[in-house]
Parts: structure tokens; C-alpha cells; sequence
């Protein structure tokens, strides 16, 4: 299949300038232009996946014709059904052993495997890890996206304008997975070599006393992470013991509550943007200077649907949201369930952006706090214990709850009881890499547990009162 057509190259300057130059001409469209601009690339995305896509030419077979269909007859997919045929997802022929390879290997992040495309996988908070892949085409527009609605820079520029501002970009993330931030930033930083002291990517599974010093050798003007990350980040500032001077912090991949947003903005002196990105889609919205999160709805479709799976009205927050990728072709995703609860608000924005609204419901898992040999409590963030847990205990279905200061009960799914052992044993290792005190794991006997209030279903879990003081 892929000979027959011509496929994006995966860095190319004058692919680049397109989708940069249809960014920019996009984002003061009318909500009207912007949606004919969506629905003609919907129709060709549908002709494609049909023709091309086995995934849709099955799911799809017997419907009218795509000129026919509207969004809300088709059928949606989940990532467990992308998942459980991964090639049949796909528009051109991969080996699945090639994949596996190139995604065993972490000297591999950020570049093109089979010298075509992006991989990105995400972490299995929904019980499946995926992967999923981009071809050049979308690229270009997700690092549009970014630079022109996100960063707001008033140029046509090429990726490479993050770092010709003089700022120096840190991310904090688990490295060494393909995760998409991660991959992007080492993307970045092979495609412009002598320009690539500028953006760094720093290990999340390290002891924060490093991570801080590494920081404060780095001095970042840019920081992005996850908002637990930056809620330890700014208590070490406030110590005195973390000395950035940051123009903006970027957090992502989880919720920020308010308070912990003003907390944070407030210890670094900062403003604190929370873009909203998946590895489905990497820039699905954007804050914009009064607060409200756009979403690109010239290249991506969101629709909150209910437990039903009828749309919601505005304002209603959705049960889960259905995302239809118009960017990639290498991969289709259409009305694919994206797990988050949003709601699409009603009303014009006063930036006068005519792009949708939307406030995002993420996930909220707790920092955990354990007694420290010396007496003082050492934090663990939840991204580190989770990846720890995928990573090197290969276990997805999976609950760590912290029951005191020095305890920690461990909750595995039927399928993941197997590993029970291999799962204790990598995260007394991950424990031990720690300045900790003893502590004393045990292996529950039920299932992880829905929080009662919320009916979430959180992965690392602070229970009331066992934290260290
Ligand atoms: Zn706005």
C-alpha cells in the first residue's frame, strides 16, 4: 500500500511553511470557514480511510457513501480495539517485530522509524498502553500548532523558532519511553543539532535533590511537566533550594487544580499555561491570554458524548470525548475515544478567536510522601511510580495506595496477579534508588478500587493522614 502513494517526508522545511502558513491563515477564520475547512478535510480523510485502512474499510463496509455520513453515524473506536490489531490500524504495512524493536529501544526516541514516522506511546491509565503513529504531514501541523496558537509567535517561522527566542526549554518527564512530549523535544533537537543546547529533557525517576541541581546548572526559561512535578518543583523553589527564574511553566498530562496552579505561578513568579495535548493528537487546544482553552477545531474534532454515547449540549460535561485526528494519515482516528470528560463551552472568547472553547477534566493522582532515613518526609511523584510500574514491571492494571508513613499497599487486576512478585520487587527497587527510610509494602488481595466520591478510578493514592509530616 505505501508504494503506491507518496507518504510525508518526516522533517521537510517546505512542508513545514505550508502547514505553518495554514495555521496562521486558520486562526482568525470565522467559526463557520473554520468548520468547511474541517468538514472537507473530514470527507477526504473518510474516502482514505476507507480505501486504505482496514480498521475502517471493515467497520465502515455496508454504510452510504462518505459524502453522505455525518460524523454522528459512524461507528467509534477505542484504543483497546486499535490495540488488539495494530497493524489493521494502520494505512501502510509495518512489521510488528520492527515496531517492537524500535520501541524497546530508548536511543530511539525522537527518531523516525522506518525513516517515515513518529512513534508515541502512552502509558496504559486506561488499562491498554498505546502507540500510536504520525507521519510528516501531521508533524508539521502539531509543530505549527504549537508555535503559532500556543507559543503565539506573530511569524511564519520553522521548528526551529523555539529556540532562536534565546529561551532555554527544560522539560521534566519519564525519559527513555517514547512518550510524545519527550519524543518531540529530542525530535527537535536531532533536526537542529548546533541549536539543541537550547532544549533539554530531564529524568522525572530521579531523586528530586538532583533533579534541582541539575536544574539550577541548566537554568530553563521554559519549564514543562506534570502539575504534581511542578507543585514539588515550586515547594523547592519557595525553600530557596530551586533558584529558576522562569518566564513560563507549561504543565501537562494530568489536571491542575486551581489552588495548586496559583500556588505554583506564585513560587516562580511565572505565568503558568496548561496547554492540552495527547498522544493521539499533539496540540488539541490551547490557553489564549484571557483563559480559555481553544481547541484546533480546523484539524481536530472533539465531541463529548454521555454515557449513551449521544453528543452533549454545551456547558454539559461529557462523560468521555470521542477525537477525530484530520492531521495523520499513517493512522486514522476517527470518533476514537479519547477518555476525558470535557465540556464545550458556550459563548465567544474576547480574544476573538472564533476556535471552541473547552475546559478539560483530567486526572488527578496524589504526590505521595514517605518517612525519609533523616526524619525528612521525601516525595514521590505519581508519573515516577507509575512509570516504574509499566516500565519495568510491565503491569498496567495496577493501584498504589499509601497507607502510612512508612506503608504502601500494592493493588493488582486479575490479569496482572501473575507479576505480583516481579511488580514488588521493581518498585522496592525504584524505592531504594530513594533517601527513604524502611518501608513496608504489602500486596492486597483485592482489585484496584474506584475512589468512592469521584468514581475515579486513580492509580497512585494518597490515603487521608499517611503522609510523613
Ligand atoms: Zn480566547
Amino acid at each position: 500500500m505505501a508504494t503506491t502513494r507518496r507518504v510525508p517526508p518526516y522533517f521537510d522545511a517546505a512542508q513545514s511553511a505550508r502547514a505553518a502558513a495554514d495555521v496562521w491563515s486558520g486562526t482568525w477564520l470565522s467559526a463557520e470557514a473554520i468548520a468547511e475547512r474541517a468538514r472537507l478535510r473530514l470527507l477526504s480523510l473518510l474516502r482514505f480511510a476507507r480505501a486504505q485502512v482496514p480498521l475502517y474499510r471493515d467497520l465502515y463496509r455496508g454504510l452510504p457513501p462518505s459524502s453522505a455520513l455525518s460524523l454522528a453515524e459512524l461507528p467509534a473506536v477505542s484504543k483497546s480495539v486499535l490495540m488488539a490489531d495494530l497493524p489493521a490500524s494502520l494505512a501502510v504495512e509495518v512489521a510488528p517485530a520492527a515496531l517492537e524493536a524500535f520501541i524497546a529501544d530508548p536511543s530511539l526516541v525522537g527518531t523516525p522509524f522506518a525513516g517515515r514516522y513518529a512513534v508515541w506511546t502512552s502509558s496504559g491509565s486506561t488499562g491498554v498502553p498505546g502507540i500510536f503513529l504520525h507521519d510528516g504531514a501531521a508533524l508539521a501541523v502539531y509543530d505549527a500548532l504549537e508555535l503559532l496558537r500556543f507559543r503565539g509567535l506573530s511569524v511564519a517561522p520553522l521548528p526551529a523558532a523555539p529556540f532562536l527566542a534565546q529561551e532555554r526549554y527544560a522539560m521534566v518527564a519519564a525519559i527513555g519511553g517514547h512518550f510524545a512530549g519527550i519524543a518531540c523535544v529530542e525530535r527537535l533537537r536531532r533536526a537542529h543539532p548546533l541549536l539543541s543546547p537550547f532544549a533539554r529533557a530531564f529524568s522525572v525517576l530521579q531523586p528530586l535533590p538532583d533533579l534541582v541541581a541539575q536544574l539550577n546548572r541548566y537554568r530553563p526559561t521554559l519549564l514543562a511537566t506534570y502539575p504534581t512535578v511542578a507543585e514539588m518543583l515550586a515547594c523547592e523553589q519557595r525553600a530557596g533550594r530551586l533558584k529558576l527564574s522562569l518566564e513560563e511553566l507549561w504543565p501537562g498530562g494530568e489536571s491542575l487544580g486551581p489552588a495548586a496552579r496559583a500556588a505554583v505561578a506564585q513560587a516562580f513568579g511565572c505565568r503558568v499555561r496548561e496547554a492540552y495535548g495527547a498522544s493521539e493528537f499533539l496540540s488539541i487546544a490551547w490557553p489564549c491570554r484571557h483563559g480559555s482553552l481553544h481547541f484546533n477545531a480546523d484539524w481536530v474534532l472533539l465531541e463529548g458524548i454521555d454515557s449513551q454515547g449521544l453528543q452533549v449540549p454545551p456547558g454539559v460535561p461529557s462523560q468521555t470525548t470521542l477525537l477525530t485526528n484530520l492531521a495523520n494519515r499513517v493512522q486514522p482516528l476517527i470518533r476514537y475515544d479519547i477518555g476525558d470528560s470535557t465540556t464545550l463551552l458556550p459563548g465567544r472568547c474576547p480574544c476573538g478567536s472564533s476556535l471552541p472553547a473547552i475546559a478539560v477534566q483530567g486526572r488527578c493522582d496524589d504526590v505521595l510522601s514517605l518517612a525519609g532515613r533523616d526524619g525528612v518526609p521525601v516525595k514521590l511523584m505519581p508519573l515516577a511510580v507509575a512509570t516504574v510500574l509499566e516500565d519495568d514491571a510491565l503491569v498496567h492494571d495496577f493501584q498504589v495506595v499509601q497507607t502510612g508513613p512508612r506503608r504502601l499497599l500494592l493493588r493488582l487486576g486479575p490479569a496482572e496477579r501473575p507479576r505480583a512478585q516481579a511488580t514488588a520487587a521493581a518498585l522496592r527497587g525504584y524505592l531504594r534508588t530513594l533517601d527513604l527510610g524502611a518501608v513496608r509494602l504489602e500486596l492486597g488481595a483485592e482489585p484496584p478500587c474506584r475512589d468512592p466520591v469521584s468514581g475515579k478510578l486513580r492509580r497512585v493514592v494518597c490515603t487521608a493522614g499517611a503522609r510523613a509530616a
